[in-house]
């Protein structure tokens, strides 16, 4: 059996800190796949700048000299994760039979890796990596990320539970991914509802190896809301339940104050008329916000503006005029 060629994808920002030393564990791990003939040898690794600003495209470009394979895309500005990693699978999936994202900061457990190509070889197209414990995060991020997990399964998104985006994905999986055209692109989503062949390979996350989280707190509230709304209608369905309630309710109420008024005692009404402005007028800020969230994600979508735009291929670059930089 022909051996196949794998592309392993790590988006960049901000990350000289570790990226030296994840390039080289990536690249003792590949060159050993290679001599254990799990997998071809026109194996890469492929790296993304997203668009950093610190001296990570330096060290890609640097390593790009002298490593054949290392690869490295710098895209024109910062997309976010998600965007990063969309230019580097569908960059790798011409040259790849099957391609793995991986983060650069080794939280995930590359020495379980080969594993993953055991299970593409079964003829598995998608291969999920799961995290068992999670208990290198912090208290708060375990919890959040839990209940974001049934948070998103009680919305109506299937998501794998515990899985990022340390995933492998076969050539014809990520042609399909293409066809999938929304701007906002929630990969974790998205994958399953490719529907081909998949499994996990299960490992334990690590801690950040160096440098910091490009995900605090806001950012991980904002992709999150983002996932919800990006694939599920329940919540605006939410808020019309909510409206329908609280107007039979202030029904209600209407009819006991008016039955106050017949007997004669009305002085009574402030302290709920005051609640009731408050909460009905709270409860249509909410629906207002939520409507206009999902149609700012109308809005982005039919832009149509491109995920991505790379600015320097190191394989398209001649030689002489990458050592300039
Ligand atoms: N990343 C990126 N663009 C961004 C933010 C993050 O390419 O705008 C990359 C980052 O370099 C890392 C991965 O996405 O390889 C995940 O980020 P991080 O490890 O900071 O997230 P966390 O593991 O803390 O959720
Ligand atoms: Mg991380």
């Amino acid at each position: 059996m022909k051996q196949p060629a794998l592309t392993i994808v790590v988006p960049c920002y901000n990350e000289e800190e570790v990226l030296p030393i994840t390039i080289d564990a990536l690249d003792v791990l590949l060159k050993r796949m290679i001599s254990e003939e799990l997998i071809s040898d026109d194996s890469k690794l492929l790296f993304v700048d997203d668009g950093s600003k610190d001296q990570t495209w330096a060290i890609i470009h640097k390593e790009g000299l002298r490593n054949d394979n290392v690869r490295g895309l710098k895209l024109a500005g910062n997309v976010g994760h998600q965007n990063a990693l969309l230019a580097g699978l569908f960059t790798a999936k011409e040259t790849s039979d099957c391609v793995l994202s991986i983060d650069a900061d080794l939280q995930d457990d590359i020495s379980v890796i080969p594993q993953f190509i055991e299970h593409f070889n079964k003829g598995c197209d998608i291969v999920y990596g799961v995290r068992k414990k999670r208990d290198c995060d912090t208290f708060f991020k375990r919890n959040t990320a839990e209940f974001f997990y049934k948070f998103m399964n009680k919305m109506g998104v299937n998501l794998v539970y515990n899985h990022a985006d340390f995933r492998l994905m076969s050539k014809r999986a990520l042609i399909e991914l293409e066809k999938f055209e929304e701007v906002n692109m929630f990969l974790r989503g998205i994958v399953p509802l490719i529907g081909y062949e998949s499994s996990s390979v299960y490992y334990d996350r690590k801690e950040r190896l160096a440098g910091e989280t490009k995900y605090p707190l806001k950012k991980m509230l904002y992709f999150a809301f983002d996932g919800i709304t990006s694939f599920s209608v329940t919540p605006i369905r939410f808020v019309l339940l909510t409206g329908l309630i609280s107007f039979f309710v202030s029904l209600l109420f209407g009819v006991y104050f008016l039955a106050l008024k017949f007997i004669g005692n009305t002085e009574t009404g402030w302290t709920s008329l005051i609640t009731s402005i408050w909460l009905i007028g709270g409860l249509q800020l909410i629906g207002i916000g939520l409507i206009g969230e999902y149609i700012g994600k109308i809005y982005k979508e039919s832009k149509k503006r491109p995920k991505y735009i790379v600015e320097t291929d190191s394989n398209h670059l001649p030689k002489p005029l990458q050592l300039k930089n």
